[in-house]
This record gives C-alpha cells, structure tokens and sequence, in this order.
C-alpha cells in the first residue's frame, strides 16, 4: 500500500512538471522550460526505458485537456519601432516641435521639418539632423496661418505617416483689451490649422494603412487661467477635435491623441525668466518655484524630451488602441 500511494505520489509529480513543461514552452518561458526538465530528468531512473502503465495515466486526460486550452498569443510587440517612417512636425524650427523631432529621427523617423520662415538655417537644420540620427529630413515653409499653407505642407511632404500638430503662439491679456488680431490668429495657428492638415493627411493614412496624429495641446486645453481667452480656447478646441478624428478613425489603423504639457522650459519660457525676476523681484529660484511653477506641484518644468518622448510612445505599436486621449504631461497640476 505505502509502494503504491508514493508511485501515485511520483506519477502525480510528473504529471505536473510535464504540465508545466507544456505550458512554459507555449509562453516561450524557455528558461522555466530548462528547469523543469532538469527536474524531470533527475527523477527518471537512468535503467528506465519502458515503463509500465501507471496509477497517474488516470489523470492524463484531463491534463491533456487542460494544456490543449487555446492560449492568447504572447506575441513580442516592438514597442518602439516606427523606423523609416515619416513624420511632419509643425512649428518644428525651435523648442517643444524641435525636441519632438529630434526624439522621432532618434527612432529613425524621416522628418519633414516647418515654420513659416524662410531662412538657410532652416534647412540646415534639417540637413544637421539627417547626418546626426542617419536619416532623411527636409524643411518646407508654411504658415500655419493660412489653410491653404497646412494642407500644402502635407501635400508636398508627400509621405505623411505621422502628423504632429505642434505649432502655437500665445498673447496675454484681459478679454475687453484682447486684440481681435491676435485672437483670430491664435485660433488659426493653435487650432484650425490642425484641422486642415488632419484633414489633408487621413486619406494618404488610410490608404498606407497605418497613421499616427499628435496633438500638442496644453494643460490649458483641460484648466482655464484668466488672460489667455484666445489660447484656451484653442486648446480645449483641440482636445475635442482630437477626441472626433479618434472616432472617425476608429476603425481604421490609425490614431489620434494630445498631450497636456504643464510648463516646458523652451527657450522661450527661458526668455521669460529675468522679466518675471524683476517684475517680483525675486531671484531665479523662487521665480520658478512660486511665479511660474505655482500650478504645477512637481516644482519641475517639464522637457522637451518628455514630450518628444511621449510622442514616440503614442506612435509605437504598444499606443495602437490609444486614441482620443489627452495626456498630461504636467507634473500633478491636473491632479488637483
Ligand atoms: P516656440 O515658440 O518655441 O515654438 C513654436 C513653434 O511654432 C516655432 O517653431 C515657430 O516657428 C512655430 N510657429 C509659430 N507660428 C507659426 C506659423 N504661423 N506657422 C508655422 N509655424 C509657426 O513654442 P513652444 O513652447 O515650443 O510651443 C510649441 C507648442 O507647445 C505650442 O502649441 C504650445 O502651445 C505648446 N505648449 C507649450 C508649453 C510651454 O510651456 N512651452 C506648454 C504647453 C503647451
């Protein structure tokens, strides 16, 4: 009787190694795999060729049953692999749009650089981040302006896989003194832009079958401060016209996001710095801890390889059911 129950005992411990041996190599878990065999190995009697029906055989068909399960495929996803894309970056001559193209060529993205100016240096940059990241890149003016310019700059990019809608300005002031002007302006660069070069780029995404639309929206497309009427509009604007292209393009293999960055120190914000010291008379420090950081609890800005990196993400396979979101990229400010 004991012979028999420490048999079973053996039988039922080989029935579950061999169990496990079939489920490790059906996950790829090679070095489970390698162990549990070892295992097997050091129980078998080395004289044991043939062995003799055992007490344990009663139990194999359900364990047969139980690993023929159908599995979910664990397939290894490339998270990061948008190589040889291409990627149109507005507003990319500087700051966040520069970060964000410098962090795509980084992956091996071709890049189709903008801005509205015409320089040498413009292109020049372009050529300096072709030989710097071994890829192609090119610059090609437009003025985000005027909807004829953004749905040419696509036009003529002629591959547009991933459409970063980057170029802002911003003008502060009371609503009653706000220049109708500059309103009008901030409304067509910060949000009307993106619809026409959105639209411009869909149909070639479509047929590609592959797209990828980044919106750079703000914390202010999701919070209000006073003084910028024209700015937070377009920027809620663009967070809701980011949410309709997600479910206009739901089924098809592209996506659509934002993401909220809180305060990014660009050059530009940089510039800003010694006024905000004189105006409050406070040193670098306590100006950027208590002026500009005020909102945003991390007491850090945010860079612009941050946000060139959380495009990246949003453009990899892994963010392929992402879309529609807004990220925040604020350090906590909308956690309050
Ligand atoms: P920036 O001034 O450094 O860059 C703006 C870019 O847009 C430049 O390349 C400029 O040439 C381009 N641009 C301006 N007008 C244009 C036009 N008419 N046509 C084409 N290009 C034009 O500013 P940034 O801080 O890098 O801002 C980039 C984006 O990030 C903006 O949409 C801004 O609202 C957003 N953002 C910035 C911050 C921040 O703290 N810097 C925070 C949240 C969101």
């Amino acid at each position: 009787m004991r012979t028999l129950a420490s048999k079973f005992f053996l039988e039922l411990l080989e029935l579950s190694v061999r169990k496990i041996i079939m489920e490790t190599l059906l996950e790829r878990r090679t070095a489970h795999c390698r162990m549990a065999l070892r295992f097997l190995a050091c129980m078998k009697p080395a004289s044991t060729t043939k062995r003799p029906p055992c007490v344990g055989a009663f139990f194999l068909p359900a364990l047969r049953r139980e690993t023929n399960r159908p599995r979910v495929e664990t397939r290894k996803i490339s998270v990061m692999d948008i190589r040889g894309r291409t990627a149109v970056v507005t507003g990319s001559n500087s700051g966040i749009g520069l970060g964000i193209a410098r962090q795509l060529a980084n992956v091996g993205v071709n890049l189709i650089l903008n801005s509205f100016t015409e320089s040498p240096d413009d292109q020049e940059l372009a050529d300096g981040l072709a030989r710097e990241f071994g890829i192609s890149a090119r610059y090609i003016r437009a003025d985000m302006s005027r909807p004829e310019d953004c749905r040419a700059l696509v036009a003529e990019a002629a591959a547009c896989d991933i459409l970063v809608n980057n170029a802002g300005i911003q003008h502060v002031a009371p609503i009653e003194a706000f220049p109708v002007e500059r309103w009008n302006s901030i409304i067509a660069i910060n949000l009307s832009a993106a619809f026409h070069t959105t639209a411009a780029a869909l149909p070639g995404m479509r047929d590609a079958g592959w797209g990828r639309i980044v919106n750079i929206a703000s914390v202010h497309g999701v919070r209000a401060s006073p003084y910028k009427s024209a700015y937070i509009a377009a920027k809620h604007g663009i967070i809701g016209l980011t949410k309709t292209v997600a479910l206009e393009t739901a089924e098809d293999p592209v996506t659509c996001n934002a993401i909220c960055p809180g305060y990014v120190l660009t050059p530009l914000v940089e510039a800003q710095i010694p006024g905000q010291m004189d105006v409050h008379g406070m040193d670098r420090e306590s100006v950027v801890r208590e002026v500009m950081l005020a909102r945003q609890p991390s007491k850090r800005f945010a860079t612009v390889e941050q946000v060139g990196g959380t495009t990246v993400f949003l453009c990899s396979e892994a963010a392929a059911q992402i879309t529609g979101t807004a990220i925040n990229l604020d350090g906590g400010w909308t956690a309050r």
